[in-house]
Order: structure tokens, then sequence, then C-alpha cells
């Protein structure tokens, strides 16, 4: 990390996941890494996060440093202090075994039923957060002078902030998914004791719902998103998910930074979950790890096939009903697939009938597997991400760092990250991947077929393309100085 910056403010990071605490996506390892990044700048650098079961036993060195007092419905919780081991990033728990100390996720059961009281655990979350930084704030040595919130479960701490804690600190939301909002009865306004004045259009009523999100929308001093297209493309219909407006409004003070990625966890030289680590310079050791792959994936070892990665949530969102319909021309074509991941029961079984039907060539495992992630990521000669919308997106970001090309969809992240491997972009040195002209199977098909032709028959063309990936720098050196930047702008 290489930013030199003398701006020593206080910054509380509030997040519902951090990695390796807790994960369900991109955000955790996000809130993981960027907190990271800023404490490099010279930044005092706080989280706050639920303590789940799993954050408890993670942090080392944890201790109470104050009780919480009235709070929604529980009244009274401990604020623990600890820290990541992997980061020396300080990290406050809110300990309440009523409200985060139980057997599932951190925001479902292990059916994947969500937890009825999800508007109080996070509400809760989103109340701890502004009153560190209020007028009456239960620390007397430590208070922010920016609380960055992140996604809906975040949401009502700006709305805390200036309507109920009298907060100074400025607050900014960053916004990685519009599909998920935190919309709930209005009841919940008088449990959260949040002012009923406020539940109107220019409020955090939404279709007669209290929405969390549009709470942080609104209320925020600064919204950003994870990509510069995301914060164009949500100020239309068709990425709003119904904020459109609300967004179009604020639009020229949506900021897009595009995510970075933690090279200390993905990098092919040195991560650990490879037989074989390998650079940009030295590619050979990839070769290894793909036959690995492909012998524990119960795939035919077999170098010359194209090998296909998919890492993701299974969800319409992801796109990956498109490759259903693709897999037979790509079988005839020589291709393999290897996909890991969790979500919807049906494209999980369509995806698990595949694999049946076609062993030796497609290998589906479901569910979520960390070291496996990193060997797809690593093997495989191409990875697809057909998502209809993508806010960043890391995957796509992973690949390129790893000589794994990526097919994605022109969207958000996606299109800020992948250039196009047609010849203008060949030639002049920029192609890193191969991008998709919409999101439909037909799309999805040519363009795979089009990587995989490169593949078969232009190897010296396929090296450069994988080099120009490999050597970009990936890492949050210029996205975290971007936020240090609208820190210092939002305290001037
Ligand atoms: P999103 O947050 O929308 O799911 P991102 O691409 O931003 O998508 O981030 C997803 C993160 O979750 C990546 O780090 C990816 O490797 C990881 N991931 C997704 N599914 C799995 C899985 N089944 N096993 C392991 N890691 C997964």
């Amino acid at each position: 990390m290489s930013l030199k910056v003398l701006f020593a403010k206080k910054v509380l990071f509030v997040s519902s996941e951090v990695f390796p605490l807790i994960k369900t996506g991109g955000l955790a390892d996000v809130s993981g890494s960027l907190p990271s990044a800023l404490k490099h700048s010279g930044l005092d650098v706080r989280i706050l996060i639920p303590g789940y079961t799993a954050v408890l036993n993670q942090l080392s060195e944890l201790r109470t440093i104050a009780t919480l007092t009235n709070l929604p419905v529980i009244e009274k919780a401990e604020l623990l202090l600890g820290i990541i081991t992997e980061t020396q990033v300080k990290v406050m728990v809110i300990k309440s075994a009523h409200l985060y100390e139980r057997e599932g996720g951190p925001y479902a059961d292990m059916n994947g039923q969500e937890w009825l009281d999800n508007p109080l655990r996070f509400g809760v979350l989103s109340k701890v957060a502004a009153m560190l930084s209020g007028e009456h704030s239960p620390l007397a040595d430590w208070k922010p002078d920016i609380v960055h919130c992140n996604d809906w479960q975040t949401g009502l701490t700006p709305a805390y902030m200036k309507l109920t804690e009298k907060s100074e600190a400025k607050s900014i939301i960053s916004l990685h998914n519009m599909a998920f909002q935190g919309c709930y009865s209005p009841a919940w306004l008088t449990t959260l004791n949040l002012p009923h004045t406020h539940f109107s259009i220019e409020g955090y009523e939404y279709h007669g719902q209290l929405s969390f999100l549009k709470a942080g929308i609104v209320f925020a001093d600064a919204i950003t998103t994870v990509s510069p297209r995301y914060a164009q493309e949500i100020q239309t219909v068709a990425f709003g998910f119904g904020l459109e407006g609300l967004l179009a409004k604020r639009g020229h003070e949506i900021k897009g930074i595009l995510n970075g990625i933690e090279t200390s966890e993905w990098n092919p030289k040195t991560d650990p979950y490879l037989c074989k680590n390998y650079s940009a310079s030295n590619i050979t050791g990839k070769q290894k790890v793909k036959a690995a792959l492909q012998l524990v994936s119960g795939l035919n070892v077999d170098a010359d096939a194209p090998l296909l990665g998919v890492v993701s949530r299974l969800t319409h969102q992801k796109g990956l009903d498109l490759l259903l319909p693709c897999m037979q021309g790509l079988l005839d074509s020589g291709c393999q697939l290897v996909l890991l991941g969790s979500g919807e029961k049906d494209l999980e079984q369509e995806f698990m009938a595949l694999a049946e039907a076609n062993p030796g060539k497609i290998s589906v495992t479901i569910g979520y597997n960390e070291p496996l992630s990193h060997q797809v990521m690593a093997g495989c000669d191409l990875f697809v991400m057909p998502s209809r919308f993508e806010p960043c997106g890391l995957n796509q970001l992973y690949g390129l760092a790893y000589g794994t090309l990526p097919i994605v969809n022109a969207t958000g992240g996606l299109a800020d990250s992948v250039i196009d491997a047609d010849l203008h972009n060949i030639k002049d040195g920029s192609a890193n991947g191969f991008v998709m002209i919409e999101a439909s199977a037909e799309a999805l098909l040519a363009c795979i077929h089009r990587a995989v032709a490169l593949f078969k028959n232009d190897k010296t063309t396929w090296r450069k393309i994988q080099k120009n990936g490999m050597s970009q720098n990936l890492s949050w050196d210029n996205s975290a100085l971007e936020y240090l930047e609208l820190y210092k702008t939002l305290i001037s």
C-alpha cells in the first residue's frame, strides 16, 4: 500500500459482514479490505459489526469497552473491541446473545428463511453506529468524524444521526446492490424509535413501508456506488429498483468508485490454496493447477480442453440460467465446465442434472467453499459472469489477476473493468477479457465461442491478453485514495 497521506481522522465503517469473520458475498470482501487500505493511509478506522457467534469466535483480544443502553426492545448490549489478526484492523462488536448469537447465517436461518426480527437486528446496528457518533456517545475516547455505511442493513444510521443522536459526523452510504432494500411494516417505526414525521415520500417511506435503504439515501451526506457505471445505471428504471427518481435527484452527488481486491488474499503468486503458484512472467504453474482442478472435480484431465469456471450465487441477477441452453453447443466444441455456487433451487437442480448427464465434462458443487473458489479461479481458462446487473463484481477482477479471462455482460462494474478482446483492443494492448453484446443465451454462446476459438488457435494472443489483466493494478491503492478524497471533501 503506497498511500502516504496525513489525514488522521476517525472513520467508523459499519457493515453487516466482514471477511474473514463472516461472509455471504462481495460486501464482506470489501468490508474486510477497504478499512485495511484506509488504515494504511493513516486514518484511524474502526469497523462496527453485529456480534454473530462466528465473529465472537474469531476476533482476538476481545474486551468490553462500553455498555450500550436505551436500545430498541433489548434495552442493553455490550460493546466489545477486538482486532482482525490478518489486517490488524480494530473491530467494535455489538454483543447481544438475543439478537445475534444464533445458528445460521447473518440474514437467514439454516433453511434459508430470513430472520423475522431482521429489522430489529439491523435497526440496532444502525442505532449503535449513530450513537457512537452522537452527542451522548457511550465512548468517551473515540468519536468518528466519518460514519461510512454499507447497504440497507446500515441504512437507518444516517437517519438516526440526523434525527435523534445530534451527530456532527458526516455520513456516507455505499450502495453495493440496489436489489436489496430492507422494506418492512411501518409498525417498526415505533419499535425502532424513529420519528413518524419522516414517514413520507421525502423521508423513509416507500410504498407504505419503512425502507432502510431509502433512509440511507435520503439522510446520508454522500452516496457512493461500487463502480462508476453503476452510479449512472441506478438512476434509470431498469436498475434503480424503484428508487431511480430519488437517486436521479441526487445524481450529481453520487460517486462511483470501483472496488479493489485484497491482493494478499487473491494473488496467484502466493495463494496457499493452489498446488503450484504462478505469475504473469512465469505462468506454467497455471497448467498444473488446471490439471489438479480437473482431477479433484472428476473432469477428464486435458490441458487442451477449454475449461470454463463459475463461482457465484445462483440467482436471476447472475444470469447463469443463460448458460444452461449454451451447454450442449459448448460441450460439442470440447469445453468443460466447473461450477461452484448455491441459490435458487431449480437452477441448482438443472446444473446438477447436467453434471450427472455429462461425467468427466461438467462438475457442479453446490455450497460455499473458499479453497475451491480459489482453485476454480486459478485453474480455469475462462470465467463466466453473464450478470443481468452487477454493481461491481469481484470475481471478474479475481479472474483478471489469475489469468483466467472473464466473459461478462456489459453492465455495472463488469463494463468498467473488462475490455473486450476485439481486434482494435488486442492491437492497442488493452484487451483483458470478453464482453457480450447483450444479456441473452445467444450472445453468451457467441461470446464464449469467440473466446474458445482464440484459446485454441492463437496461443500468443491469448497469453498477451492474460498478461494484460495480470499486470493491472487491481489493488485498493487507487480506490482507497478516492474514498479518502471524498472524506476530506465532506469534512472540509
Ligand atoms: P455478490 O456479492 O453479488 O455475490 P461478487 O462478485 O461481488 O458477487 O462477490 C462474490 C464473492 O463471494 C466472491 O468473493 C466470490 O468468490 C464469493 N463466492 C460466491 N459464491 C461462492 C461459493 N459458493 N463459494 C465460495 N465463494 C463464493
